[in-house]
């Protein structure tokens, strides 16, 4: 089924309660957060049995959670070679299939019959800006072999057969990989939830939290409500409640936009059907509705309004696919992210019965999932795999100082993709015209030696030696 890019209604949801907190309530868990991770622990919480309450701020999917791509694949913002490194092989082995755990979760929440209008649909490309294949079969090897992760590795002819563009070289093909509706995946594991028990409250920021004794306290501005544990998954719009915690993430808004009908120019330049992502992490595209193109790509440390970038967009999408020629942005939206100084999430116990669950960063339908899983069922069944993601600490990204290094190092990570990119072009056409010059020469070689030797008529002279070989005469 094609997916159609109009606002997910919560009515489509059965979703028409948009009800603040205003009475005082106890509850086994208090969630803080109504995105992906404050859903996910919710909805596996309440399946589990136990009572829970979600606070939401604004409303269900304000920021990132529901104006995001809708791609699942395994892994984290965190490449896993630096992983490995980080924590050596076997952790990083543990890790990456609690990520691909995080993945089939979502899979088997996101049915048609579940989430009707998600419209789910398989394989993901992750192409490189470099001509750079040894790195490829390196990368191929290591998820094959190591960490059990179908993938395919295609070649740059097939890379550009799928996408007409001379921007990308090789590929790293998920098959599994797949992509749904997001913002229509958030809404239905909201209805999910409320179907399993749980209560959702929008409109109800927290203002405090006391984390001390067993039943804590969290405060609101019309309600209280006392629980026996607390999980933080405000992600970078927490603010007050844990100033600390929040401090810890560096908050990156990421804008999107979707392209009017293109018609049979789109299928002429992409054919390709998931979702492709560069190695780089620039940009994020795949096709929508038959044939509108999804792009995300510009992102600042601030919030902007997301119609500031449809031109942005717009030039992105023509320098990477020149054929398609002028298009049109119908659409565009933003939510931020937020990027913790390792790369990898925050997910575990701060202290007994507080919870944190934030720092998904660009990969988060597949990671909130997974922190969504690991804290409900640490509460309730006392799993303790989180525990793995004790080497990554809250480490403070720096203030507002810290969000300024960060635009300027995103921009120059941008700058020097572009450079590599545009020199690995350049390679690329040089490598071509050398051969197609030797080629030339190689031809002309063989006609030359074919040819006859010219017979000199009689008494014809040898010609004087030239003083300057032909061309290097000044
Ligand atoms: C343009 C774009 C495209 C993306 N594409 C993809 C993709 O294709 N695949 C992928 O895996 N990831 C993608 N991501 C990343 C993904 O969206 C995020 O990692 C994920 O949504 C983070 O979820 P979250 O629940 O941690 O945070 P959020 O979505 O930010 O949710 C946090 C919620 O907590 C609430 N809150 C905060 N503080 C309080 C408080 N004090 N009281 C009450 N409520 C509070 C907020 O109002 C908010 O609704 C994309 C992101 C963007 C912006």
């Amino acid at each position: 089924m094609s997916e159609t890019f109009t606002s997910a209604s919560d009515e489509a949801f059965g979703l028409r309660d948009h009800a603040r907190l205003s009475f005082d309530l106890d509850a086994d868990i208090c969630v803080v957060g109504a995105g992906l991770a404050g859903l996910t622990v919710a909805l596996e919480a309440a399946r589990l049995g136990a009572s829970v309450a979600v606070l939401e701020g604004r409303h269900i999917g304000w920021s990132a959670s529901g104006h995001q791509l809708g791609t699942v694949m395994p892994g984290y913002s965190l490449p896993l070679q630096d992983l490995v490194e980080r924590v050596g092989f076997e952790d990083a082995r543990e890790l990456w299939m609690l990520s691909k755990e995080g993945a089939e979760f979502v899979r088997a929440n996101a049915t048609e019959e579940l989430m009707p209008g998600i419209a789910p649909s398989d394989g993901a490309l992750e192409v490189s800006n470099v001509d750079d294949g040894e790195r490829l079969i390196g990368r191929l090897q290591m998820l094959n072999e190591d960490f059990d992760t179908e993938v395919e590795g295609w070649q740059i002819d097939r890379v550009r057969e799928q996408l007409k563009t001379d921007h990308y070289f090789h590929g790293v093909y998920y098959p599994k990989a797949f992509q749904v509706d997001g913002r229509k995946y958030v809404h239905g594991l909201a209805a999910l939830a409320r179907r399993a028990g749980a209560r959702i409250f929008e409109d109800t920021p927290v203002v405090s939290i006391d984390p001390s004794g067993i039943r804590k306290r969290i405060v609101t501005p019309s309600a209280r409500l006392r629980a026996s544990h607390i999980v933080l998954a405000g992600n970078v719009h927490l603010g007050a409640p844990q100033r600390r915690l929040w401090e810890t993430l560096l908050p990156v808004w990421r804008y999107a936009g979707v392209t009017a009908p293109l018609g049979d120019r789109l299928a002429d330049a992409i054919t390709f059907k998931g979702s492709v992502m560069d190695s780089d992490s620039v940009d994020h595209f795949r096709i929508v509705d038959g044939d509108r193109l999804m792009w995300a790509s510009p992102e600042t440390t601030w919030a902007a309004r997301p119609e500031r970038f449809a031109g942005a967009i717009r030039r992105r999408i023509n320098a990477v696919f020149p054929r398609l020629g002028p298009v049109e942005i119908s659409e565009t939206w933003g939510g931020a992210t937020g990027q913790t100084v390792h790369g990898m999430p925050q997910i575990g116990q701060l202290r007994k019965g507080l919870w944190v669950a934030s720092g998904f960063g660009r990969q988060g339908m597949n990671t909130a999932a997974m922190a969504g899983q690991l804290i409900a069922r640490s509460i309730l069944f006392g799993d303790d795999r989180w525990r793995l993601f004790s080497p990554f600490e809250l480490v403070w990204a720096g203030g507002p100082t810290g969000r300024v290094a960060g635009q300027l190092v995103g921009m120059w990570g941008r700058a020097s993709s572009a450079a590599a990119g545009a020199l690995a072009r350049y390679r690329e056409r040089a490598r071509l015209q050398e051969n197609l010059r030797e080629a030339r020469l190689a031809e002309a070689n063989r006609a030359a030696a074919a040819r006859p030797p010219r017979r000199r008529p009689p008494g014809q002279m040898q010609p004087p030696p030239a003083e300057y070989p032909e061309g290097e005469g000044g």
